[in-house]
């Protein structure tokens, strides 16, 4: 495992933990373009969610930064918290089995009988869960620092990753993804993502400036705005001059629902592309674009990027977007007999 001194945030040097091969891939998406009011050329995919670790996602690049400084900072167990489906508490176990330390995730709700998509990765990459039942936000960081305690009586060095990974720390990553887009494709005019914890955002606003982002609230903390526009401080060490661009129309009856827009765009990005998005965080976030280009937010003829974060283990999780899958096959489907 190679890792480097890299730059400093506040004067400090910081140890990045080299988890994934750069840069990702940035594909044209012709037909998923068309299919959504855009010309063939204008609409381009950033891969991260073909990131190597774990299943791949964005949640790798925060992690570097992360988990990199509780390595050097001489931990050796990583606590984080999240959704029961949380794919940065799957990225957060890959990550510890790459670095050899141990993890301990503190997942909100109670364990269900199909436990499957990201908690069935969860326990191959031997992570150990800690189940907080039906806990509000300020319970789950509580129910976390007690765990985190736990440990350190029993002789261990814990060090607590922030939920979704999004600190400015983590927000490096995405700092670095902007810079790395950039160079990719020079003429961005808008950079499209799902906004969850706000780390991804945040960083691309830091590298791109924030009239070029356009985030897609996801339901999954209560205040973006407030979420992003903290980081983004966080990373300049100032306010953001100019406004946050973020949809808030896509969350539907909540953060865990699948929404009528978010199947379209899900089964559109599969039939024009072969691209499978999830019903959390990608489905949304093309849900907003397309909803973008119907409002004139976002116009043929200029660059968009859609940043693919990964999340395809939470499709496996989530059994009413499964059901809807299944039951296209079941409509279609026949039984071959023999002339
Ligand atoms: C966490 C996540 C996001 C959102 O990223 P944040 O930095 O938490 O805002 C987007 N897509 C997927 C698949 C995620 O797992």
């Amino acid at each position: 495992m190679s890792e480097e001194r890299q730059g400093t945030t506040r004067d400090q040097d910081i140890t990045r933990a080299e988890l994934m091969s750069r840069p990702t891939p940035l594909e044209p998406a012709p037909r998923l373009a068309r299919a959504i009011g855009l010309e063939p050329e204008d609409l381009w995919v950033k891969r991260d969610d073909l990131i190597g670790l774990g299943g791949g996602g964005n949640k790798v690049r925060k992690l570097e930064w992360t988990a990199g400084a509780a390595r050097s900072e001489g931990a050796t167990t990583l606590v984080t918290s999240g959704a029961a489906q949380s794919n940065h508490a799957r990225l957060t176990a890959a990550a510890g089995a790459r670095l050899g330390m141990d993890v301990v995730l503190v997942l909100a709700g109670a364990p269900t009988e199909g436990m499957t998509g990201n908690i069935a990765l969860d326990g191959l990459f031997g992570a150990r869960v800690v189940w907080a039942g039906e806990v509000s936000e300020a319970e789950l960081a509580a129910a976390v620092q007690d765990v985190a305690r736990d440990l350190r009586e029993r002789g261990a060095r814990p060090a607590v990753i922030p939920f979704g990974g999004s600190s400015a720390l983590g927000a490096l990553g995405y700092v670095a993804a902007g810079a790395e887009l950039l160079v990719q494709d020079p003429d961005l005019a808008t950079a499209v993502v799902a906004v969850g914890s706000g780390g991804t955002m945040a960083g691309l606003v830091h590298a791109l400036g924030a009239e070029r982002v356009l985030g897609v609230h996801c339901g999954a903390v209560a205040d973006p705005e407030h979420t992003v526009g903290h980081l983004v401080e966080g990373l300049a060490g100032q306010p953001a001059a100019t406004p946050l661009r973020l949809r808030l129309d896509q969350v539907g009856p909540g953060y865990s629902a699948l929404t009528e827009p978010v199947m379209d765009a899900m089964t559109t990005a599969a039939r024009t592309e072969g691209m499978v998005l999830d019903p959390i965080y990608t489905g949304r976030a093309l849900a907003g674009l397309i909803a973008a280009v119907h409002d004139g937010q976002v116009r043929p003829g200029q660059r968009t990027v859609f940043v693919h974060t990964g999340g395809l283990p939470g499709l496996f999780g989530h059994p009413e977007t499964l059901e809807r899958a299944r039951s296209a096959v079941a409509d279609t489907a026949v039984r071959w007999s023999r002339g």
